[in-house]
């Protein structure tokens, strides 16, 4: 079944998609500390939240992500918050919007409701239905704040991917792109809990994703696994990787890649097919304005 409206649809048949760059980095670097969700800062500092997305709007991002990676019931249990799954998502996603209403139409980015794992192995125990809860009440709580899509991502357990994909259409009229967080840098990806990223992806195209990607985990040698994903499925494919792998200097992770060698090495995804590019942990604003000059 179709889903009304499409805009993500509509927005990748005029061309390729630069997305954003990484919340929670931006958030560390701004001073939030690393033992605290990020989602939190949506109720408790609002304007730096709002700053991090203008960056990447200004920048040219045409889709900010809302800062509710962490924001469903079972992962903000484990942060001792699980009753404020609902403000966290309203708050974030009242955020984006706004930060996204500053650009007039035909300008204004797409609002991508965030939607992140559990933190927990499905297999270690509870029930099917408490993750299909979690994640239903997520995505119900960003639809109802009035986000464009769904964008779920850093999923490194297909399970967990397909709950909470089929929870979020069930929920919502949204469409749902999902990310996979892939454990190696090169060749047919494998997920923790075994499964190659090829099969998952063709699971999770087979169940309705309007556009799938990887993100997270690698540099952007992250480029060797496309074409591979490409041979699994038709959807539009996003990649996101991260400012390359992190050294932990002085209690602080330093990401190295410079934000023109990032984009210069990434723009060629897009000439390999992919339909958007952006950046996950370690990447800011230079990192999206890099790649909006490598990629025209
Ligand atoms: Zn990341």
């Amino acid at each position: 079944m179709d889903r009304h409206p499409t805009p993500l649809t509509d927005r990748l048949d005029r061309g390729p998609l630069l997305l954003d760059g990484a919340l929670a980095t931006a958030l560390f670097a701004r001073g939030l500390d690393r033992d605290v969700p990020g989602d939190l800062w949506n109720v408790e500092r609002p304007q730096e939240v709002g700053e991090v997305h203008d960056s990447h709007r200004l920048a040219g991002s045409q889709v900010l992500q809302t800062n509710t990676f962490r924001s469903n019931a079972l992962a903000l249990d484990a942060l001792g918050c699980r009753g404020r799954a609902v403000e966290f998502n309203q708050r974030g996603a009242a955020i984006a919007l706004e930060c996204a209403a500053q650009s007039p139409s035909p300008k204004r980015p797409l609002v991508a409701g965030n939607i992140g794992p559990s933190g927990k192995r499905m297999q270690s125990g509870g029930s099917r239905q408490e993750w299909t809860d979690a994640f239903a009440q997520q995505a119900e709580a960003l639809a109802a704040a009035g986000v464009d899509y769904l964008g779920l991502e850093t999923f490194t357990e297909l399970e967990e991917a397909r709950v909470a994909l089929e929870a979020a259409r069930g929920a919502t009229q949204l469409e749902v792109s999902v990310s996979l967080a892939p454990t190696g840098s090169d060749g047919d990806l494998l997920l923790i809990g075994g499964g190659t990223m090829t099969e998952c992806l063709g699971v999770l195209d087979a169940e309705g994703a309007t556009a799938l990607g990887l993100n997270c985990c690698t540099g952007a040698e992250m480029l060797t696994a496309l074409p591979h994903c490409l041979k699994a499925t038709e959807r539009p494919f996003f990649l996101r990787p991260n400012a390359g792998l992190p050294v932990e200097e002085a209690d602080a992770l330093i990401y190295p890649d410079d934000p023109e060698a990032f984009a210069s090495h990434l723009a060629a995804a897009i000439q390999l097919g992919a339909a958007g590019v952006g950046g996950c942990c370690g990447t800011d604003a230079r990192h999206t304005r890099a790649l909006r000059q490598a990629i025209g």
